[in-house]
């Protein structure tokens, strides 16, 4: 089993509901268990534009799934939450990333982990270090430290 963290957001029809949905989603995915969830946290939008706040929240995975076969089941679940995608970065009913999956380095087409991204996003490595606090990514950074070098974003627990 590979110990698997995925982000989840939302900031249309609903984000709670969306959130809750998704991680019932999740646990039907075929040899994949959702072992936990942190809070949900209401977070300031980044992407262009005018847009309604975000939803996010970390869960922890355990799979057997290799990561391309993990990235195939989000992205059906994204679809069967009426996700959208025309503009890079706009409002959307369901956003599932992959931000750890296990110590793994990916680098193709498809997939980038470590999330590029997610060491400049509070919403992202605040319900991480949630759940594990002392994590260190698969580069050696510390998440602790990346928090605090993180640029602000409004953000708060619901
Ligand atoms: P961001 O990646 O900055 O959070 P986004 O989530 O809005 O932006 P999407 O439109 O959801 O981006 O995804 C675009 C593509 O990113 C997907 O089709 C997928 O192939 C690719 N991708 C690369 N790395 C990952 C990852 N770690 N998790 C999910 N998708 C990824
Ligand atoms: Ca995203
Ligand atoms: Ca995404």
């Amino acid at each position: 089993m590979t110990c698997v963290y995925i982000g989840l957001g939302s900031n249309l029809a609903h984000p709670v509901e969306q959130l809750r949905s998704a991680l019932t989603a999740m646990e039907a995915i075929a040899r994949t268990r959702v072992d936990t969830c942190s809070a949900f946290y209401s977070s300031a939008p980044i992407g262009p534009g005018e847009q309604p706040d975000y939803v996010n929240a970390v869960a922890r995975l355990e799979t057997d799934l290799d990561a391309i076969a993990l990235l195939d089941a989000l992205q059906a679940i994204e679809n069967q939450h009426g996700r959208e995608r025309s503009i890079r970065w706009g409002a959307r009913t369901l956003d599932l990333d992959i931000l750890l999956f296990g110590s793994d380095i990916i680098e193709t087409p498809r997939l980038s982990v470590p999330h590029p991204r997610m060491t400049e996003r509070n919403f992202v490595l605040q319900p991480l270090a949630e759940l594990v606090p002392d994590l260190t990514l698969p580069d050696g950074r510390s998440l602790q430290k990346l928090l605090q070098q993180c640029p602000p974003n409004r953000l708060h627990k619901l």
